[in-house]
């Protein structure tokens, strides 16, 4: 660990000098786009830069600003069509033949609004869809990502923790969509990305930590696990997903107690509540002492279990079932109803976001941020990942 750690520094020193040489090598990522919707026809058009037409690998002409180009399903192919021209292949790309080519795309079949995306676009035929690749370098991806996640008017401390995480989660579901030819959805399955970000902020957030992920003691992409806000303290990997993990540890946050999403309350009829154990979980609603321990429960310090003696109730069962904000609740009785008066808002572990943004209210760096909530981690450049590895 020493070792690692000397060499990550010695290695980070080399990267942070060579930083203006390493950007000029574009790292690209392939995100299919409209990845669950039905898309038959679309509309492209370039903004900035020019983009040069392929069909089947063969060029066919240059794009310009003026007019757009559609392209719709025909069968088992695609049928690129301008006023003046029309061909059927059976894929199409739109190749920018500069790196800041961006293009408009309008969904014209279901009719959805217009996105704008950097650098490249894919289309194929697909299972009676339009199979739409945006091949886009990885940073302004992540600057997209940034915005659709967690929307503008952040701090930009805040904005840098965002494009770590964002970006370490990128690299570390690389293979989630391998088999069907691409690395990431645009969709909360993998991260929400309606297009480009137009922020300054969250470009400069990008820039300035470009590359950069959160890798653990060994060297493997960190769980970038993150959630809207604790209500005081975070949960350890185990007691939500079973699996201990190094970088996701329980950690008392005050930063996020007076944020939105800090308190809850939610009321259920009383019947329906001990309905709800007893079918579940068998528990005895007619004994009268056992019965209090389910209509009053306290809970001053996170829990796993709301019982965990003879009758075993996990906390995220209760949350999953009943629809709550988090596990992190008390129970009180109130005539014929039973109270939900909770804390915080998600599942718990890893990244606080409410709290990561008052923290860079406060002016804590991003690193500061990103210490606090992840345990026993290193910001390494994804280029260098391969070298630091230790097997
Ligand atoms: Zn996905
Ligand atoms: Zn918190």
């Amino acid at each position: 660990m020493k070792r690692f750690f000397s060499i990550s520094v010695f290695l980070l020193i080399i990267c942070l000098v060579n930083a203006q040489t390493n950007n000029g090598k574009q790292q690209t990522i392939l995100i299919r786009l409209f990845n669950s919707y039905n898309v038959t026809s679309v509309n492209f058009l370039p903004v900035s830069g020019d983009y040069s037409i392929y069909a089947d690998s063969v060029r066919l002409f240059e794009a310009d600003k003026i007019s757009f180009i559609t392209v719709s399903l025909s069968g088992d192919s695609v049928l690129v069509q301008t006023p003046a021209y029309q061909k059927k292949s059976r894929s199409v790309r739109f190749v920018p033949q500069s790196s800041l080519s961006s293009f408009k795309l309008k969904s014209i079949q279901p009719d959805y609004k217009v996105r704008t995306y950097d650098d490249e676009l894919q289309i194929s035929a697909q299972s009676k869809t339009l199979r739409i690749i945006n091949k886009a370098d990885i940073e302004k991806y992540v600057a997209g990502v940034v915005q659709w996640e967690v929307g503008l008017n952040n701090p930009q401390e805040f904005n840098k923790v965002k494009t770590i995480v964002c970006r370490t989660y990128a690299l570390g579901n690389w293979r989630r969509h391998e088999d069907e030819g691409f690395q990431l959805c645009d969709e909360v399955h993998c991260q929400v990305f309606k297009g480009k970000t137009f922020s300054q902020n969250i470009q400069n957030a990008a820039f300035e930590t470009a590359e950069y992920i959160l890798v653990d003691d060994s060297a493997r992409i960190i769980t970038a696990a993150f959630f809207s806000n604790c209500g005081g303290q975070t949960m350890n990997s185990e007691d939500v997903w079973s699996k201990s993990v190094s970088s996701l540890r329980s950690v008392n946050d005050t930063f996020c107690l007076h944020k939105t999403n800090a308190v809850w309350e939610k009321k259920i009829p009383k019947d329906l509540w001990l309905d709800y154990i007893q079918t579940k979980y068998g528990f005895p609603v007619r004994d009268s002492v056992l019965v209090k321990r389910v209509l009053s429960y306290n809970q001053p310090r996170r829990q796993v279990y709301l019982m965990n003696d003879n009758y075993f109730i996990p906390l995220k069962f209760v949350r999953e079932d009943m629809k709550l904000k988090s596990t992190f609740f008390t129970i009180k009785e109130e005539g014929d109803n039973v109270v939900f008066c909770g804390k915080g808002f998600g599942h718990g572990v890893g990244l606080c976001q409410e709290g990561a943004m008052r923290m860079a209210e406060k002016g804590y760096s991003y690193t500061k941020i990103i210490n606090y909530y992840y345990a026993n981690i290193h910001l390494i450049r994804f280029s260098q990942l391969d070298f630091f590895k230790i097997d």
